[in-house]
């Protein structure tokens, strides 16, 4: 919070008028010109048209348009929201009309008011914000680094909101606070542009680059709306979301090249069931009048309830926070180069229409043919400007029902609990302050209690941790805090799952190792105001002076996320590695150099054969025979291999180790449990679990789960309870019986060394805190 307030009064003041921004470096002279001729065109900047075929522009570039246009234009303003992972500005413009930007903090501060409708003393109060408001929009763009089109289409969008004099653009600025964040990756922006002008016309151009494009996050970066692990995320939260609380927020995104042109909700069932159904109306309403405009200007190829469900908190922060989230999905072309998709090419695997067939939610098949990175910007700003048109027609709307759910949310919903309490004592230390500084960081006001409480048989000393979940963002506190149930979906009546777009489960108590107890009833005590938690100071002990272990971290070349998460696990835990390339381990002699190696949740294909051989050198082709010869050695020689989820498969393939996989090859139907929380049995006398209680969790993502074939080599850490109705925690999970007794940690002795084999994920996305020692503990182990 005071971090939001110090970049709000950073920025300037309202009626301050150009020049109002001299002191920016990189600002290009601006000579006197007509005012016609004063806003600078993408083209001037750029060097070329944004949609050209083969022509992407990197961050620097892109910045020094947007400094340009926002200088030159009395529509928009330019802000530095801090600074990226890799160290370069994260950028937004607000723009809207030169009288309405001159009040600038005028209108935030009357939404604010709709936001939080305690501060309304009179219903004549409330009605005049409701007057006066505006409907504020956050527009953001390019989070994956690879759907390029999205580095684009923000500079078309504000060109021509900077220029355009037509009724509707005019209706827009009146009516509309758009806040454009033309990238949420901008370090993305530049290692994609490199590497795609780099390998333009080899046979590598138009692929991915051979590293994570968010420096930790890649491809997860867009699923930390609620974990806020990561720089870019709290930077965006901090000084726009939680400032400004957008009514509307536009996320752009790109597809597969081969189904849909674009994307637009309604989404599909299921919906997360603590998010306001007005919400959903919300949703409903504006992808459906996005996708008639477009369809009305003669476009083709636009599913809507298709693909993209809205379960996960984890991809829509404002869902919890009075606002709808619009995704846009774009196809794909091969980055910036052209493709050819003939019709009966088209993909049915989508999920919710056939992209060959008419339908009620995909009227007008696109009819195939060549797809552009023109095309895709096309779509994109064309879609952005139908949903600021309905932003602006509708602003009454947007805003009474922004005021409803509000209203809403502080009334308290019936059935839910009155609050959830924390207990301050027995508790993961990290974990409660990462936990506390989530809801806080979430807008949740956290209160602690005057008095002991008494909930049944439980009691809870003063000063226990207290969440009541009347106020304006309690959805987001109980969606964090209770186990999630995901309804049984399949795709016909006792057929196979329907998978989840993403994951099911996010209740961080059990993640990070916090009690969290339901109150039904008011607590009848005196609570203090809204507390300020403290702050979480990750370390482990053991990692420092001389005994320290030497670790490598593999680093394939193919960029699998869970590297980058565990990167970030060990730079931020201060955790001492050295990331290891594909040669340095084909080269052998691997003990000389670590005591520990790490492989990262990744297919055993992916490990051995890495990226394929039109990637040019050193990145093609992964660790190969000589690399599992490398590994053998490195652990017949003493040392000792962890492997995380998938890859303890590649473990036990390559190194013929004395467990069996029981969930090789058992189909969806047979077992299924698409990203939840398990229960885990600990042994807590091995070196392994020391500091974790015996009764744990596992974040389940299609892991192994071991028999073991050798009981004097494979000694059992952990494992899932004998009773299958014991297993599943939070999220879901289909014939449980199949993993129930089974081992999910085990350590196998080889040679004078040992692999560590997990059949979970104990450093998921930065938030299972829980399991963090069991990872640190096998880095730790002494020879034997
Ligand atoms: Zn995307």
């Amino acid at each position: 919070m005071l971090f939001a307030a110090a970049i709000a009064a950073a920025s300037p003041l309202p009626g301050q008028q150009p020049p109002r921004r001299s002191a920016r470096p990189h600002r290009p002279p601006s000579p006197p010109r007509t005012a016609a001729q004063r806003i600078p065109t993408p083209r001037s900047v750029l060097g070329f048209e944004p949609g050209d075929d083969k022509k992407l522009a990197d961050w620097p570039t892109l910045l020094r348009y947007y400094q340009a246009l926002s200088s030159a234009s009395d529509r928009m303003r330019y802000r530095e929201l801090g600074r990226t992972t890799l160290g370069v500005p994260l950028v937004a413009l607000a723009i809207s009309s030169p009288q309405n930007l001159r009040r600038l903090d005028h209108y935030r501060d009357l939404n604010a008011r709709l936001a939080d409708p305690r501060a309304f003393k009179t219903p004549k109060d409330a009605a005049a914000a409701l007057r006066d408001g505006k409907t504020v929009v956050l527009i953001t763009s390019g989070i994956h680094s690879n759907e390029v089109g999205g580095h684009l289409t923000p500079a078309i969008l504000a060109y021509r909101l900077a220029t355009d004099t037509g009724a509707a653009t005019r209706a827009i600025l009146d009516n509309v606070i758009l806040w454009l964040v033309p990238s949420l990756n901008p370090d993305g922006v530049t290692i994609v542009t490199h590497w795609y002008n780099r390998t333009l016309g080899t046979p590598a151009e138009g692929t991915d680059p051979p590293e994570l494009y968010h420096h930790y996050a890649g491809h997860d970066n867009n699923r930390d709306w609620y974990a806020f692990t990561q720089v870019e995320t709290q930077l965006v939260v901090d000084s726009i979301h939680n400032v400004w609380h957008p009514q509307i927020v536009h996320d752009i995104h790109q597809q597969d090249t081969d189904g849909s042109r674009l994307f637009l909700p309604p989404y599909l069932d299921p919906v997360e069931p603590n998010v306001d159904p007005l919400l959903i109306d919300g949703v409903n309403a504006l992808g459906t009048d996005m996708a008639w405009t477009l369809a009305g200007e003669g476009k083709t190829g636009i599913a809507i309830n298709a693909v993209y469900d809205a379960w996960t908190p984890a991809r829509a922060y404002q869902h919890y926070h009075g606002g709808v989230r619009i995704l846009s999905e774009a196809a794909s072309a091969n980055l910036a180069s052209p493709i050819e998709v003939p019709f009966d090419q088209l993909a049915t695997r989508g999920r919710g229409f056939n992209p060959r067939e008419r339908s009620w939610n995909f009227t007008s098949p696109w009819p195939g043919g060549r797809w552009t990175l023109r095309d895709i910007v096309t779509y994109q700003t064309d879609g952005a400007y139908a949903l600021l048109e309905n932003a602006a027609r509708y602003r009454d709307r947007w805003l009474a029902n922004f005021l409803t759910v509000e209203g809403r949310a502080v009334r308290g919903w019936k059935g839910w609990p009155y609050a959830y309490v924390l207990p301050r004592q027995h508790q993961d230390s990290v974990g409660l302050a990462t936990l506390l500084g989530i809801l806080h960081r979430g807008q949740v006001e956290v209160r602690t209690a005057l008095h002991p409480i008494t909930l049944g048989s439980q009691r809870f000393a003063a000063g226990s941790y207290v969440v009541v979940l009347r106020q304006p963002y309690a959805a987001f506190a109980k969606a964090l805090l209770e186990p999630q149930h995901y309804p049984d979906l399949r795709l016909y009546p006792g057929g196979p799952p329907l998978p989840p777009y993403d994951v099911t489960a996010h209740t961080l108590p059990l993640l990070m190792g916090v009690t969290a107890v339901p109150a039904r009833d008011s607590l009848r005590i005196g609570l203090t105001p809204p507390v300020e938690p403290s702050v979480a100071n990750p370390a482990y002990p053991g990692f420092t002076g001389p005994d320290a272990p030497r670790i490598g971290l593999y680093r394939s070349y193919v960029a699998p996320m869970d590297e980058g998460w565990t990167r970030w696990l060990f730079d931020t835990w201060k955790v001492p590695y050295v990331s290891v390339v594909d040669s340095v381990v084909r080269a052998g002699k691997l003990h000389d150099k670590f005591d520990v190696l790490v492989l990262p949740d990744q297919s055993p294909h992916e490990l051995l054969d890495g990226l394929p051989h039109q990637y040019p050198a050193p990145y093609a082709g992964g660790l190969g025979q000589d690399g599992v010869k490398a590994l053998r050695q490195f652990v017949t020689d003493g040392g000792t291999l962890v492997a995380l989820n998938d890859a303890s498969r590649f473990a036990v393939e390559q190194l013929l180790l004395p467990v069996r996989n029981v969930l090789e090859g058992v189909a969806d139907d047979e077992f299924y449990a698409p990203g939840s929380i398990f229960r885990l049995e600990l042994d807590s006398g091995d070196p392994i679990a020391r500091g974790v209680p015996a009764q744990s969790v596992a974040w389940y993502e299609s892991g192994p789960a071991f028999d073991v074939l050798d009981s004097s080599a494979v000694h059992v850490v952990g494992r899932y309870p004998a009773e299958a109705d014991k297993v599943l925690l939070s999220g879901w999970v289909l014939h449980p019986e199949r993993v129930a007794g089974r081992a999910a940690l085990v350590e196998v002795k080889a040679g004078s060394g040992r692999v560590i084999l997990f059949g979970f994920r104990p450093q998921y996305r930065g938030q299972s805190i829980a399991t963090y020692p069991l990872l640190f503990n096998s880095l730790q182990l002494t020879p034997r």
